[in-house]
């Protein structure tokens, strides 16, 4: 299948292993299906197909210049023993909505699903390419897409990482495991500045030529583990179809009936994955946008303006401490019908002036799709908290704002759609504020400390994943100027 930039005409085309090597276009867009696929199963073949048999499926669509072997050593290769649970996503019930439970991978969040898998797309695409340079993946990171991308490729030939994070702006857990992953290919640095800083640093050296130049001089050529690079956004629509197959399969929903998905949101790239499982026909009724204090995205559902010109938070859910939400643009390209100039207009205003509006049509077709909120620090505390105390269930500050958006819309809107919570974290990946919600005092520690005191109140068994960040030594924390960026990467590969 053919790929185009978001940005660029229908003319300019590459195939897939091609556009999961470049990861971002040369014109600063994104790549989008040149033809947006037709579904190539029947919704009652979802309820008999195991997790790894869908993502075969859905990555044979989307990928088909892969062959079939390469795709099956790939799935099996990112979906077994690292995984703590054999059904890959469970789904729990609780409160009577469903949690899809996608943080069972090695670094505890969601970003596994897909970043199991991208080493995998990526170093088939090198062969399928026939590509004789290194690959270096080039990554901003609020948290979660540091550590599973350092986990996925660690020790994977021919690629290395260097990922930028903003200096306190990733919990302790996610630091101690950026700084304690083991691989001689794996760089992990903090820059002075928040999220957005450093995604604009690495967009702006993507799209630096020169740099370029003296990179492929070099024997080496960036790509990017970002949810901009779409061999990590394909992989991410599997769980929507195999979360309704199960959903149908357990008799809770019948073949055909709607569901809604409430989605913690931070780039836009899990609930874009949920645009394109619908858009593959997928019965799904609303797909709710749910945001924390940075909640540019409730405001541009609501208004159809985006306008990024207001306070950065940090929050308890940093991994959607964001106010640029990349993938966005993927979306607005399709609901603007593929019309490119338009995209790069819409970027550029926002580049530019920090702000755009969209047409009254477009925004009309959104709000049919679509429906957003926003959860602050308190609610998503009280969140956590009311879960706990319903039957015991917990869930970590993300979920909580997808928990506590979906239940707002459902009292709000009074729609009995049954409804999945798309659960993005596992507890223990953000102890201290899980501690205070269940217990209702401040966590006296943080970090892997912090995961025994919650240890000690919750009790059961901790998972693997869990048990493995107390073995780790952590390495020195590096912290630099964000202008700095490229110079440090120059002596990080010893460009000459
Ligand atoms: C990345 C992340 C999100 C946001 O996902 P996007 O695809 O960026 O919208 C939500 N929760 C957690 C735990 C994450 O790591």
């Amino acid at each position: 299948m053919k790929y185009r930039s978001t940005r660029g005409s229908k003319e300019n085309t590459l195939n897939s292993a091609a556009a999961i090597i470049q990861g971002l276009a040369p014109d600063g867009g994104l790549y989008v299906p040149l033809d947006f696929p037709k579904a190539n199963f029947k919704l009652e073949d979802l309820p008999k197909l195991s997790y790894k048999q869908i993502a075969a499926m859905v990555i044979s669509l989307f990928f088909n210049d892969y062959s079939k072997e390469q795709i099956q050593s790939a799935v099996l290769n990112a979906y077994s023993e690292q995984w703590d649970n054999r059904s890959i996503v469970p789904i729990e019930k609780h409160d009577h909505n469903f949690y899809m439970e996608l943080f069972h991978g090695p670094t505890l969040a969601f970003k596994d699903i897909a970043l199991q898998m991208l080493p995998q797309l990526m170093t088939r695409a090198v062969q399928i390419e026939k590509i004789d340079r290194n690959i270096i993946i080039l990554t901003a990171t609020s948290g979660d897409t540091g550590t599973a991308s350092m986990r996925g490729f660690a020790n994977q030939k021919r690629t290395s990482v260097i990922v930028f994070y903003p200096e306190g702006g990733v919990s302790p857990v996610q630091l101690r495991q950026m700084l304690s992953q083991h691989g001689d290919n794996l760089q992990a640095i903090a820059i002075k500045g928040n999220f957005d800083d450093a995604q604009t640093e690495v967009k702006k050296i993507f799209n630096d030529e020169k740099f370029k130049t003296l990179l492929n001089k070099n024997g080496y050529q960036f790509s990017s583990a970002n949810s901009m690079n779409i061999g990590r956004l394909v992989p991410q629509i599997s769980y929507y179809l195999y979360t309704y197959g199960q959903l149908v399969r357990r008799q809770e929903i019948k073949l055909g009936n709607e569901i809604n998905f409430s989605v913690p949101t931070g780039n836009f790239g899990d609930i874009l994955a949920g645009y394109y499982a619908k858009k593959l026909g997928l019965p799904i009724k609303k797909l709710i946008c749910a945001s924390n204090e940075n909640n540019v995205l409730t405001d541009f559902f609501k208004n159809g303006e985006y306008d990024r010109r207001r306070k950065f938070h940090l929050t308890n859910a940093p991994a959607m401490d964001i106010l640029v939400s990349n993938n966005l643009e993927r979306l607005l390209f399709d609901l603007y019908d593929n019309d490119y100039k338009q995209i790069s207009s819409l970027m550029n205003q926002l580049t530019q002036r920090g702000h755009y509006q969209i047409s009254d049509e477009v925004h009309a077709k959104l709000q049919e799709i679509f429906a957003a909120d926003f959860a602050t620090e308190r609610q998503v505390i009280k969140e956590i908290n009311r879960i706990y105390n319903y039957d015991r269930y917990v869930i970590d500050p993300h979920t909580a704002v997808g928990s506590y958006v979906a239940h707002q819309y459902q009292e709000k809107t009074g729609d009995t759609t049954p409804m999945v919570i798309v659960s993005t974290a596992s507890p223990y990946k953000f102890p201290e504020t899980v501690y205070e919600a269940v217990t209702g005092r401040v966590c006296p520690q943080t970090g892997v400390a912090a995961i025994k005191k919650l240890h000690e109140e919750l009790g059961g068994q901790l998972s693997i994943g869990v048990r493995t960040l107390f073995d780790r030594k952590p390495g020195l924390e590096k912290v630099i100027d964000p202008q700095n960026m490229e110079i440090v990467i120059s002596s990080i590969l010893d460009l000459k």
